[in-house]
């Protein structure tokens, strides 16, 4: 579960074939990265939470402008080539 200034913080997500998910729509990830769709497009797969400082801002209008760039699929967890946390 991820930690937020010492408290922890409870994700819920519904991508059920992410490396990530945990069945009751739980992310099981110790950090994960959002932004907008248009900055996760240009950002290769390798950049995640650990790289969370090298994003540009991103405002978005609305919650179908967001992804998850941490998003990896079950069936190949190595794709994005991070180091799983
Ligand atoms: S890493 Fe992102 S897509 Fe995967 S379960 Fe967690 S919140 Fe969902």
């Amino acid at each position: 579960m991820a930690q937020r200034g010492g408290q922890q913080q409870e994700i819920y997500c519904a991508v059920s074939n992410c490396h990530y998910y945990q069945s009751g729509h739980k992310c099981r990830a110790e950090k994960i990265m959002v932004c907008s769709d248009p900055i996760a497009h240009k950002m290769p797969d390798t950049m995640d939470a650990t790289n969370s400082q090298q994003f540009p801002e991103s405002p978005c209008n609305s919650c179908m402008e967001t992804a998850c760039k941490t998003f990896v699929a079950k069936e190949d967890p190595t794709r994005d080539g991070v180091n799983k946390l």
